[in-house]
């Protein structure tokens, strides 16, 4: 295993600011073959990255954390991506139920400590069961989200899980989702026409009033200083680290043949 720090991804992440979406993810299958599956919470721009994934038949999995209180048109909208896209969709759980986790700690979402520990127990810890699975994850995270995202790398290192996160949509524009959506009639959370611009557990989030920030619907009842889970690294600054990965993988990364015959 070689070490792998985010610095090392400074040049690529520069070369592929002009690579399109799709670019992006063949280039994801390219050099990390089967280690490689999208995270998606099954909102709207993971919708389409589940399309683009689907219509590039890249034969990638996608992985979903249901936290046990997720609405159910996520739900919903998981199984016909599924169903009608041809995905191989992982669930992934966390231990408890909500009920049994409530029974033993009490209602933990109700104050920002508690959503921390809530959001570790149902969405970070299940994720970190699969550590060592993927060397690398797709998310959806766009800059047009703004706040957080609003500098989003479109590669960086995840060292909680060892692996690299890889954001194809980090340019797409607000407009760029829209006309895509449109014209490929993607499978959208119908929550979104509900006015949910974001959707999360059913315990913690809101629909937004049209003057409010896209993000005032998660944990509304928190303020303003809860507003990432912490399932996505770069949401909360964790991106400074290093990872360690087998040279072999780093050289693909970087796009270096190594020919040991000459
Ligand atoms: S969003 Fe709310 S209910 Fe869901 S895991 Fe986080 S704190 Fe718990």
């Amino acid at each position: 295993m070689a070490r792998f720090t985010q610095a090392d991804l400074i040049e690529l992440n520069k070369a592929f600011e002009d690579r399109s979406p799709a670019e992006l993810l063949r280039w994801t299958k390219v050099v990390f073959g089967e280690r490689v599956a999208a995270l998606t919470a099954m909102q709207m721009a993971g919708s389409v990255v589940c399309h683009m994934v689907s219509v590039l038949k890249l034969n990638m999995k996608v992985v979903f954390v249901d936290t046990g209180v997720n609405f159910q048109e996520t739900l919903d909208t998981r199984d016909r991506l599924a169903h009608e896209y041809g995905l191989d969709i992982i669930t992934l759980q966390p231990k408890q139920s909500m009920e049994e986790q409530t029974k033993e700690l009490g209602v933990l979402y109700l104050t920002p400590e508690g959503q921390r520990q809530c959001c570790d127990l149902r969405k970070t810890e299940p994720l970190l069961a699969t550590r060592g699975q993927f060397d690398c994850l797709i998310g959806s995270l766009r800059r047009a989200e703004g706040g957080a995202r609003g500098g989003c790398p479109i590669l960086s290192v995840d060292p909680a899980m060892n692996c690299i996160r890889v954001n194809p949509l980090a340019n797409f524009t607000n407009d760029e989702m829209d006309a895509y959506i449109a014209e490929h009639q993607v499978i959208v959370n119908p929550l979104h026409q509900q006015g949910f611009t974001t959707i999360g557990c059913n315990r913690c989030t809101t629909p937004v009033l049209p003057n409010e920030p896209k993000r005032a619907g998660r944990w509304r009842h928190l303020g303003p200083w809860s507003v990432y889970c912490g399932i996505n690294p770069t949401d909360v600054g964790g991106t400074s680290l290093a990872i360690d990965i087998p040279q072999e993988l780093i050289d693909r990364l970087l796009g270096r043949t190594t020919d040991f015959s000459i």
